[in-house]
């Protein structure tokens, strides 16, 4: 099987769609947030854009409220977990910083004690 191409439709992709399962605890017009399949701390929510922007460097001008908006949903499930005033936020760009799904999304990371710097 050949590599997966940033530009090839993903996992996520078919979870906004609906042909695979997932744990959603938020979605409006323009995102989804989901539970982490594999979860590294008690509170392990994706936030992604229905827009399949592959990678952050990826986004554009043009995405700047939706970027902004991706901000204000993560704060807002973090606190729905009960850990909006410690978690953490996270995107993973590229290969190279550990991107496995290449379509964008936060991390929101919380419910245990957080350590600096990462790994
Ligand atoms: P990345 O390494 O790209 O920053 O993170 C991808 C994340 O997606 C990983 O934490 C992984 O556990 C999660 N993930 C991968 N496939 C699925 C899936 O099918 N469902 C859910 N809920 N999470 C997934």
């Amino acid at each position: 099987m050949s590599k997966p191409k940033p530009s090839d439709p993903t996992i996520f992709s078919k979870i906004i769609g609906r042909e695979i399962p997932a744990d959603i605890v938020y979605e409006d017009d323009e995102c989804l947030a989901f539970k982490d399949i594999n979860p590294c701390a008690p509170v392990h929510i994706l936030v992604i854009p229905k827009k399949p922007i592959p990678r952050l460097c990826d986004a554009s001008k043009e995405d700047m409220v939706l970027l902004g908006h991706l901000n204000l949903v993560a704060n807002q499930v973090a606190a729905d977990a009960g850990v909006g005033d410690a978690f953490r936020l996270v995107v993973n760009n590229g290969e190279g910083a550990c991107q496995s799904v290449f379509h964008l999304h936060y991390h929101v990371i919380g419910g245990r004690t957080l350590q600096w710097p990462p790994g």
